[in-house]
């Protein structure tokens, strides 16, 4: 049997400060840079990467698996028309070679589902067109996707099934990828296509309020499995939203797969209505940045560091990791034995590797991306060149090059620079500039939920800040110009679109 394997990967905040270009594709910090057909299978096989688990299913029963290419950029804001289309007909050609090298039986795509240009603001739906177009109607197509895409109808249609993953911090990365060409393979054995179901959720479900660690998503999550294995669902596709998409299919939509009409459309209702009954408890306040650094003050010293989750500036979510809001409120109330990981800031890393360890220097630290920098006297404690290999549940197995980077100390406070973004959710990033997490008082995270997954069993509380950036708790504040007519900005909240 032979199978084609290629990948996409983008999660597009439409209002973010900086639009993704195609070097960030060949070489995205934190995960693995662009693979062409002749390095995909090796160069993805140890990653935390959907593809890896995929392999290892396809390999394990004897496919014979026929790479393509695979690409990553990390959050930010639109992609460009040229980084789409380079990536779309290298995908395209590779899989134009494999089809003249033989039969295909089948294609796994591992996408985010949250890739927005500006031509094709359901980026994904697009690849999967082109794509259904070069191998003909019946060819069964499966797709990993993150649950932060936003799941349209033409993804639907023109892939046989897509599987996003269940755990957000997402720490099941490559059980989707498996479960995909499990799936696929059950597809091929079939000889013909799933039935399908496809809703849409009538209201925009928050980052913070995501999380499936907590309820109420962890209830919904915990609904959804019971849902398909009552009604004997084939695949029950939750997928949460990505909420800064400004184009009409942004927010919760959901996929249900069966062998009847009937049987898919029952479970996407039930699936559905355990979302609505729960519309009011997704709206979760949050701290402003004085009160969260108050308040983990408060509760600091106890077993474990209290973590500050500066969400907005999420650079998993689009955030530049640069902004200094909370950094700001950590120093004005002497925040004693605090690390904040990160600020992203090419020119002052440089500035530090310039005047060396122990060297104290002006810095205008961070606020490249909203014209807000922070001037301070600071200590050069740590030099780096910012490459660690992550250790932690999500993205062990991931490098990470974030290229120069220091730890400075701006009083008591410490703050690790660095020249490239990444979010902060493996403590790898702290260790690699010599600084063992469990042993702070407080860690500031730039993260919305992932870093739970590494950072909160070392933890003795969790506070959620609002401080300055692009990832905002409450979506409702954006500029949206393109969502569909009827949907809801914040859940509880009766005002519509349109
Ligand atoms: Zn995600």
């Amino acid at each position: 049997m032979r199978i084609a394997i290629a990948g996409m990967f983008h999660e597009t905040h439409s209002f973010a400060p900086r639009t993704t270009e195609w070097p960030e594709f060949v070489d995205p910090s934190g995960w693995p840079r662009l693979q062409r057909p002749a390095t995909l299978i090796e160069e993805l096989r140890h990653t935390a990467v959907p593809s890896a688990g995929a392999i290892k299913v396809a390999e394990d029963v004897g496919v014979t698996l026929l790479p393509l290419s695979w690409a990553f950029a990390n959050p930010a804001g639109p992609v460009s028309a040229e980084a789409f289309e380079r990536l779309s007909a290298l995908i395209l050609a590779d899989l134009q070679a494999a089809m003249e090298g033989g039969r295909l039986d089948g294609v796994y795509l591992d996408l985010h589902g949250a890739m927005l240009t500006l031509h094709h603001p359901d980026a994904e739906g697009e690849l999967l067109r082109r794509l259904r177009a070069i191998v003909g109607p019946d060819l069964p197509i499966a797709v990993s996707l993150d649950p932060h895409c936003n799941l349209t109808l033409a993804m639907v249609k023109h892939s046989d099934l897509v599987t996003p993953f269940r755990a957000y911090p997402h720490v099941d990365m490559k059980e989707a990828g498996a479960r995909a060409m499990q799936l696929l393979l059950s597809r091929i054995a079939r000889g013909a296509p799933f039935a399908k179901a496809y809703r849409q959720l009538d209201f925009l479900i928050p980052l913070t309020s995501q999380c499936t660690l907590v309820p109420p998503m962890s209830e919904v999550m915990a609904a959804r499995q019971t849902i398909s294995a009552k009604l004997g669902a084939t695949e029950l596709a939750l997928c949460f939203g990505f909420p800064y998409a400004d184009f009409a299919d942004c927010g919760c939509a959901l996929a249900a797969y069966g062998v009847t009409q009937d049987a898919a459309d029952a479970a996407a209702d039930a699936l559905l209505r355990e979302l609505k009954l729960r519309e009011v408890d997704f709206a979760q306040p949050i701290l402003p940045a004085d009160q969260a650094v108050a308040e983990a003050l408060r509760r600091a010293g106890g077993a474990g560091p209290v973590l500050i989750a500066d969400t907005q500036d999420n650079p998993g979510g689009g955030g530049h990791g640069d902004t200094t809001g909370l950094l700001k409120e950590l120093i004005a109330q002497r925040a004693e034995g605090a690390v904040l990981g990160l600020i992203n800031d090419a020119e002052s890393a440089a500035a530090c590797h310039a005047a060396g360890e122990g060297a104290t220097l002006s810095l205008s630290l961070g606020g490249k991306s909203d014209g807000v920098p922070l001037s301070v006297e600071a200590r050069v404690l740590k030099l780096t060149d910012g490459r660690f290999m992550c250790t932690g549940p999500m993205v062990g197995g991931n490098w990470c090059d974030l290229g120069p980077s220091a730890l400075i100390g701006i009083g008591g406070v410490a703050v690790i620079v660095t020249s490239r973004k990444t979010q902060a959710y493996d403590q790898a990033l702290f260790r690699h500039v010599g600084i063992e997490p469990a042993s702070q008082r407080i860690l500031a995270l730039k993260s919305s939920v992932h870093f739970r997954a590494d950072f909160q069993p070392i933890s003795s509380a969790v506070v959620i800040a609002a401080a300055p950036g692009p990832v905002v708790a409450d979506p409702a504040v954006l500029p949206f110009r393109h969502l569909r007519p009827g949907l809801r900005l914040r859940p509880g909240d009766n005002r519509r679109t349109g």
